[in-house]
């Protein structure tokens, strides 16, 4: 099966050819259809995938085929968890609506919103955004959903994870009824498929990966440690692979920022990217990844989220995660699009409850390695870290994003349509 079969037009398979992509991946298989026929759909995707092909493509193909007057309302919004997945997508939107006429945008916060709005006020057919900014925007008259065709809503599972569901609701609230829905998660849990009933009409289903299974090409091994040994060991590993680029995972940003000290003193390059850094640091910080200045990005959950970086070879848990899901998601940043990749996580003893359980989710044991001198410490408690003592509650972030808005009450005047009303049998047809 060709992208052409697909029934995509020359302009969109010209931007697909310059990207180097020959054949469809399988979620793009079997989204672009459905989304081009106009319908609702809920697709199960892990990044790496090439989802976010899978709805730019026939987004773009509707947009260029039903061309709006020339004053451009705001027709597709891709929600996206993270402002890196935004700034991402909002490229992925760039290249692929490069010989079409349709102008994109990005917004997201942590930034000056100066140049975005100057941007939006020129006029924009699909806006990428976090939902913060988006909201923070809209209650300041600087921009309008309301004449929204196409709402995809992007890794809806991390979306609930970070606590934007009643922001996601309020933006529900500001665009038409009549409009296409599509859903992207990794995971399906009840809440998941609870959210997606007030999204979405009667969807088509899709899924490209069966749920929390690990890609094929990764390689996973376990490096049993003493907790006190772990930056030792995980130098040590870097240095004798000779690994150019790895993506070090930390449950908390200051074990992030303590690493990445740790890494630096030892003549590794490396930067840190979690929420408490300036947008302009992580910007940086990832700019110096992907270009192979830095050679160790030391990262947070939160953070990392949906960051495609073509090729990454290495995947470091530095801690395991408390939550399995955000395992598969971690190793996901490896072994992207056909790719071999290596993810290696170094667990000490109080960390076997966790390691258990993401092994019961993934269906696999874990080959385990145990490097001389790096031993495990037999006395160690093998009681797990409570996730409250040392890691900062995933919600918080919206929360002290929503204190931060002067508008307060965001809700405002949009009270009388309940997310409840939001099925409706119409589409955007
Ligand atoms: P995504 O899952 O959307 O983050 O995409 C993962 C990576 O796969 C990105 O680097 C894309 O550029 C790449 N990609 C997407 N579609 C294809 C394709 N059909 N063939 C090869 N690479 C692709």
């Amino acid at each position: 099966m060709s992208f052409q079969s697909l029934g995509l037009s020359d302009a969109l398979l010209k931007a697909i050819s310059k990207k180097g992509y020959t054949t469809p991946s399988p979620i793009q298989l079997k989204a672009i259809p459905p989304v081009l026929e106009g319908r609702d759909v809920l697709a199960s995707a892990q990044t790496g995938t090439g989802k976010t092909a899978g709805f730019t493509l026939p987004l773009l193909q509707y947009l260029s085929e039903n061309p709006k007057e020339k004053f451009r309302p705001i027709r597709a919004l891709i929600l996206t968890p993270t402002r890196e997945l935004a700034a991402q997508v909002y490229e992925s939107v760039k290249d692929y609506s490069e010989f079409l006429n349709i102008k994109s945008a990005v917004i997201f916060g942590g930034v000056n919103q100066k140049p975005q709005v100057a941007t939006l006020r020129r006029g924009v057919d699909v806006l990428v955004a976090t939902p913060g900014r988006l909201l923070d925007l809209q209650n300041q008259n600087l921009l309008s959903i309301k004449r929204v065709e196409v709402f995809i809503l992007d890794e809806a599972d991390r979306m609930l994870d970070m606590g934007f569901l009643r922001d996601i609701e309020r933006i529900m609230n500001l665009m038409p009824d009549k409009r296409q829905n599509l859903m992207f998660s990794a995971t399906f849990s009840k809440d998941i498929r609870k959210l997606a009933n007030t999204i979405l009409n009667n969807p088509v289903q899709v899924e490209a990966t069966p749920e929390n299974s690990t890609v094929d090409a990764i390689s996973q091994k376990v490096y049993r440690v003493a907790k006190g040994k772990k930056t030792d060991l995980i130098i040590k590993l870097i240095s004798d692979g000779n690994w150019k680029q790895v993506l070090v995972f930390n449950r908390t940003k200051h074990g992030a920022n303590k690493l990445c000290k740790k890494m630096v003193s030892a003549g590794i390059s490396a930067a840190a990217i979690h929420g408490n850094k300036s947008q302009g640091a992580r910007t940086k910080a990832l700019a110096g990844f992907k270009s192979g200045s830095v050679r160790v990005l030391v990262a947070t959950d939160i953070a990392a989220r949906g960051l495609d970086i073509p090729l990454l070879p290495h995947v470091v848990n530095f801690e395991l995660p408390n939550i399995s899901e955000d395992y598969v998601h971690r190793i996901g940043r490896t072994g992207r699009a056909g790719a071999d990749g290596q993810a290696v996580s170094l667990v000490s003893a109080d960390e076997t409850t966790f390691l258990r359980d993401i092994e019961k989710l993934i269906g696999q044991k874990i080959e385990v390695e145990i490097v001389e001198g790096f031993e495990p410490d037999p006395n160690a408690s093998t009681e797990p870290i409570r996730p409250g003592q040392n890691r900062q509650p995933r919600n918080s972030r919206s929360r002290s994003r929503n204190s931060n808005n002067s508008g307060g009450n965001r809700s405002g005047g949009n009270n009388d349509k309940s997310s409840n009303s939001r099925r409706r049998n119409d589409r955007r047809r």
